[in-house]
């Protein structure tokens, strides 16, 4: 990992109204870097990412963006900086083309970071590119999840916040999604991973944080997670 990191998490506390969720959180992820967060269901991977993002408001501890504190911005704030959060649901419009949708992204996106261009986008989905006309209703689930990241993208995202992108797609999709996001890293963008599929994640990551009842339990490369098999099987129930 760089010196500096692009995203950082410091000793984060955060939850729903009193019922606090995650503890003590700190985790890194370089410029350039696919970082993966793993972890069983409702270990509060997604609570991770919204605090990241602002949704969730951190009671304790600090998050910066390239040098900068953001601890508590909110949503359209963090977006401006160049951070999107994929969710898990799909979000596209179902009635517009797939240049439309794009088009609509990108004509809606005002940040501080470059994003990709629409031509990228359509060059690392090479599913989308050729469907530009077709409605996004007309897309399979896989394609609309391509979708989703490339709309982040084209709004001028650099660091995407990916929430299971992988989840409930069939496997030959679920290879398409995992090239299109190397491709993605390869043009530069950073990635955060969230995934409940963790050969998904140690296929993708250069690093790997593992999350259990809200508390970072274990960090490290893929291979050594990978050979860790007391680690797997405790807090991801794979071995
Ligand atoms: P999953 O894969 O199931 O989404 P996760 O690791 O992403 O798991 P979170 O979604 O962050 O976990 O959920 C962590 C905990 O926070 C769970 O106990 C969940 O029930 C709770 N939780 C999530 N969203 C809310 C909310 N809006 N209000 C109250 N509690 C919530």
């Amino acid at each position: 990992m760089s010196p500096d990191p692009m995203l950082s998490l410091a000793n984060v506390d955060a939850g729903y109204g009193e019922t606090q969720i995650l503890t003590d959180v700190s985790l890194d992820v370089g410029e350039g870097e696919v970082v993966s967060l793993v972890g069983r269901n409702g270990a509060g991977k997604t609570t991770t990412l919204r605090s990241i993002v602002g949704i969730v408001e951190p009671t304790a501890g600090s998050i910066e963006y390239r040098g900068e504190a953001i601890t508590g911005l909110d949503a359209v704030d963090t977006a401006k900086r160049g951070i999107a959060l994929v969710p898990e649901e799909r979000r596209i419009f179902p009635e517009l083309t797939v240049r439309e949708n794009l088009e609509l992204a990108a004509y809606g996106g005002a940040t501080d970071a470059d994003g990709l261009s629409i031509d990228a986008v359509l060059d690392t989905f090479e599913n989308l590119a050729d469907r530009t006309d077709n409605d996004g209703a007309s897309l399979s689930g896989g394609e609309q999840q391509m979708l989703t990241i490339g709309r982040a993208l084209v709004s001028g995202a650099d660091c995407i916040l990916l929430d299971e992108p992988t989840e409930g797609l069939a496997p030959y999709i679920v290879q398409d999604v995992m090239d299109a996001v190397r491709d993605l890293n390869e043009r530069g963008i950073t990635v955060l991973l969230v995934e409940q599929n963790v050969h998904v994640a140690l296929e993708l990551a250069d690093r790997n944080y593992v999350l259990d009842r809200g508390e970072i339990v274990w960090e490290g490369g893929s291979s050594e997670l990978e050979a860790d098999e007391a680690v797997l099987d405790r807090y991801l129930g794979v071995s």
